[in-house]
């Protein structure tokens, strides 16, 4: 079963989110698995995809935003680019590309520095698009290197992005993330900015202030909890047996999810693929044409194919087709 519970420890300024995701998961590696193009991921790398995902949904469950979270690694070796993008409702879906003739060649124990980080040069962004554009609309976009402040590479996503949240967005943050090819999962602990509105692009908080208060040592109490839950325990059991297990001594209450349930859905649709076309201007489409008919887009994260004939092309690229984006949708 998915679920998701977010949670605040009565009395302390510390929130905390659990995620437990199965069937949604098991469908986007399904759906690699069924392109013949690419065939399913290496384990290691739908290992890093479903953390980034259980990451995604608990950083999107945080935040009042209405629109997509996008997180990204974009890496300089056999993997170049990671995505996982979560709706406010919750809906997820999520790629990987790999470089050329790298995928038989990816250890099953494979590092993030192997995968991603091979000459320093790998980055990890964080997107947050929203959904209603005004015009010069620019999406809230934070990014990161894949290191540490020695130049060494992060040994794990939850590293990266506890780097990046306290980094970024001056959050303390505690972070267990773990994924197979059955479930995706993580537990996020957070200590909530004691100024401002608790949100991904928070307000800084005034750590003096928190020595005072006794907070950094509540919080350090519930860090040191929350990292001693092992990837093992994440994946086999359910989320209130972990919480109950871990905080057994704090006073935990739920904070209302409004039922929303992580699920799969891909949000692509004839309309962006021609978009895409016409971006990539008449010359190149129209000698895609004449190499392959009709031309074949697919998309990389549900796998739908879409095809487009010459007519469809000269249609395109006629002189009086409105852009798409201002069509009535
Ligand atoms: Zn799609």
């Amino acid at each position: 079963m998915s679920e998701i519970q977010k949670f605040l420890f009565d009395g302390l300024p510390v929130r905390g989110a659990i995620v437990r995701v199965d069937t949604p998961w098991q469908e986007v590696l399904q759906r690699r698995g069924k392109n013949s193009e690419t065939g399913p991921y290496p384990e290691c790398i739908s290992r890093i995809l479903g953390q980034m995902t259980a990451a995604g949904l608990l950083m999107q469950s945080n935040i009042h935003f209405e629109g997509a979270l996008v997180l990204q690694i974009q890496g300089d070796g056999p993997v170049r680019l990671a995505v996982a993008e979560i709706k406010s409702d919750l809906r997820l879906r999520a790629t990987a590309q790999l470089a050329p003739s790298q995928k038989d060649n990816i250890a099953t124990d494979a590092s993030i520095e192997s995968l991603f980080n091979v000459h320093g040069q790998g980055r990890c962004a964080i997107t947050l698009d929203a959904d209603e554009k005004r015009p010069g609309y620019q999406p809230y976009q934070g990014i990161v290197s894949l290191m540490d402040e020695n130049g060494q590479t992060l040994p794990s996503l939850a590293a990266i992005l506890q780097q990046y949240m306290q980094q970024s967005e001056q959050l303390d943050t505690v972070l267990v993330l773990a994924a197979n090819d059955q479930v995706a999962a993580g537990l996020m602990i957070q200590r909530i900015p004691v100024k401002g509105e608790g949100n991904l692009a928070g307000a800084q908080h005034n750590t003096e202030e928190q020595d005072q208060l006794g907070h950094n040592e509540d919080f350090n109490r519930i860090a040191t909890l929350a990292s001693s839950l092992t990837e093992k325990e994440l994946l086999e059991l359910d989320t209130n047996t972990i919480l109950r297990r871990l905080f057994w001594e704090e006073t935990v209450s739920g904070v209302d999810t409004q039922g929303l349930m992580p699920h799969f859905g891909c949000q692509c649709d004839r309309e962006r693929v021609t978009n895409m076309l016409r971006g990539l201007g008449q010359a190149e489409v129209t000698d895609m044409l004449e190499e392959e008919k009709p031309i074949e887009v697919g998309c990389e994260f549900c796998g739908a194919q879409y095809h487009f004939d010459a007519i469809d092309v000269a249609q395109i690229f006629a002189p009086h087709a409105a852009p798409a984006s201002e069509r009535i949708q």
